[in-house]
């Protein structure tokens, strides 16, 4: 028997694609404004191959007609148009895409500004429409001609007038029901937030008519209702601009803009990245701790953009979680999109691009660190301790990345400091990082074990967060030199040996000892005498891996 072919039920493989594909409505207005600056683009692309076509971009626009009381939206562009025939294929087929093939045919002059490629965004409009018109006549044609559909029942071709080339697209928008809310989709302010929201950066303009008032000409207060077009998008993103071009204050409004933050950021990073992936992205350091940062709620992301459209508002898997209070975003021409555009095929180009963020954050926060201490001790007082957590977390993986961006207050100056800095002016004859546990550096100011360290001119790292000291555990040494405990057993302090308790000590007070060990059953294992001690006559220290603290805040998170 010869091969057949498959048949496709079409109308029932319409209506799971309309109900299935994309996990939220407003998109369909997504899908045909990039359907309609696709047909612009086309426009564009022939005219550089064609003399006769003279492409002046002030006559190439979008524009979103709200009709309250027909309950239709209006979607039309100055685009190529559609042909009869290109009416029937391109939306007659499902899963066949115009601009996709356009990209093809056109590869050698570098189509690829073009956003169609899978030929199923435009049946999204009836996620929100009982009917769908589209009216269009194509470029060189003298012909229009409406198409016209209700979904699942299939469509029509009619011949039409139309003055001008390109294409309308009218939605006829459901009504509401009990369950669904379809009216917001003819209000002017929702409109322009989901077009602000998604289409931004559209390179034509989208514009839409505004009511707005103006005084009535000759007269002193009467106001007159007037409509306004008004273009919604900013066309040209900012992170497609030269660097040099841009000051510190565009940056900042980008980021108000944005609502990425209401405080200003610290510090911003632009890169434009030509390598193995191609990219631009705009990064902030927020100033502040956002107030849920430190809880379950906090969801980091970054916004992810294909070609200047919005794809995801908050893409996880470009930061890491010892950087997720950075804010900001990444568009690129090279991401694999899956069909409804809200997601992405997890794959190399995304992972690379993640690295490639990772390394450049890591590296501004150094030079802030290095050229803007006051700066970076600010960033640090918001952020450091989610970067602790980073040293501390998946084992320690990636303790060599972070540790030099840690600081710790120290003893000296009880200013913060970093551990290089710490390194660099030890006195030769000191062998370890000490470090301190406690609640506050005035608490641990008056531990009695701090002394002999201090009286030898050694610093001393306060740590008063409870994931200092688990941290450090991970790091283990530093520059070759190892961390210590001021409360710790050994303190390779020299003087150590020499002065040792005698056994003579010991015996003498054996039995002192023995009592006090006798009240204190279950409190301590060992009561002995120590040299240690210089103003206090005793202190608690610890035996083995976990300091006192250490098994302070394990005794919290077990109760
Ligand atoms: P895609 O954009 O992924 O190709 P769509 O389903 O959104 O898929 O659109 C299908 C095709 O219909 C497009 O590839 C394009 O050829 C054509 N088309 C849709 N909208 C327009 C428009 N406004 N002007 C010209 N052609 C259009
Ligand atoms: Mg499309």
């Amino acid at each position: 028997m010869a091969k057949q072919e498959f048949k496709a039920e079409s109308k029932r493989l319409l209506e799971m694609m309309i109900n299935s594909i994309y996990t939220q409505r407003e998109i369909f207005l997504r899908e045909l404004i990039s359907n309609a600056s696709d047909a612009i683009d086309k426009m564009y692309y022939k005219a550089l191959v064609d003399e006769e076509i003279v492409f002046n971009k002030e006559d190439y626009f979008i524009k979103v007609t709200a009709d309250k009381a027909n309950r239709t939206l209006t979607i039309s562009d100055t685009g190529m148009g559609m042909t009869q025939e290109e009416l029937e294929n391109n939306l007659g087929v499902i899963a066949k895409s115009g601009s996709l093939a356009f990209k093809k045919d056109n590869e050698a002059k570098d189509g690829h500004n073009i956003i169609g490629q899978f030929g199923v965004g435009f049946y999204s409009a009836f996620m929100v429409a009982d009917v769908v018109t589209v009216i269009s006549k194509a470029l060189g044609s003298d012909e229009a001609f409406k198409w016209e559909s209700e979904g699942a029942d299939g469509y029509t071709i009619v011949p039409c007038e139309k003055d001008t080339v390109g294409t309308e697209i009218i939605l006829t928008i459901k009504e509401n029901t009990e369950d669904d809310q379809y009216d917001e989709y003819l209000e002017e302010y929702r409109l322009k937030s989901i077009i602000k929201k998604y289409s931004d950066f559209i390179k034509f303009p989208i514009k839409m008519d505004a009511k707005g008032q103006r005084p009535i000409e000759g007269s002193e207060d009467e106001l007159e209702e007037v409509i306004e077009e008004e273009t919604i998008n900013s066309m040209v993103p900012i992170w497609r601009k030269n660097k040099n071009e841009l000051t510190v204050e565009d940056y900042d409004n980008f980021y108000a803009e944005k609502r990425y933050g209401f405080d200003k950021p610290i510090k911003h990073i632009h890169i434009s990245a030509d390598g193995a992936v191609v990219y631009n992205a705009i990064l902030f350091i927020p100033e502040n701790t956002p107030f849920d940062y430190y809880t379950k709620e906090y969801e980091k992301g970054l916004e992810l953009y294909s070609n200047g459209v919005l794809i995801m508002d908050k893409c996880s898997d470009l930061l890491p979680d010892f950087f997720s209070f950075v804010k900001g975003m990444v568009d690129s021409e090279d991401l694999s999109l899956n069909i409804s555009r809200e997601m992405l095929q997890h794959d190399r180009q995304l992972t690379l691009i993640a690295k490639n963020i990772k390394n450049k954050i890591k590296s501004q926060l150094q030079s802030l660190l290095k050229d803007e201490r006051e700066k970076y001790e600010q960033f640090f007082n918001s952020f450091g301790r989610q970067l602790k957590f980073g040293v501390y977390n998946e084992y320690g993986m990636n303790k060599d990345l972070l540790q030099d961006l840690l600081m710790f207050h120290s003893s000296k100056e009880k200013k913060l400091v970093t551990l290089d800095e710490y390194v660099a002016r030890m006195p030769e004859d000191q062998k370890y990082i000490y470090y301190a546990s406690g609640d506050s550096m005035e608490r641990i100011d008056r531990l009695p074990q701090t002394e002999i360290v201090t009286d030898k001119g050694y610093e001393i790292l306060y740590f008063t967060d409870d994931i200092d000291e688990f941290a450090i555990k991970m790091i283990m040494s530093y520059k070759e030199k190892e961390f210590r405990s001021v409360s710790s057993g050994d303190l390779g302090i020299e003087a150590d040996e020499n002065d040792k308790p005698t056994e003579a000590e010991e015996n003498d007070n054996k039995e002192l000892f023995e009592a006090m060990k006798g009240v204190l059953t279950d409190k301590v294992t060992n009561v002995k005498a120590s040299k240690r001690l210089k103003s206090h006559p005793v202190c608690l220290s610890s035996e083995g891996e976990l300091t006192i603290e250490m098994e302070k805040i394990l005794m919290g998170m077990a109760n």
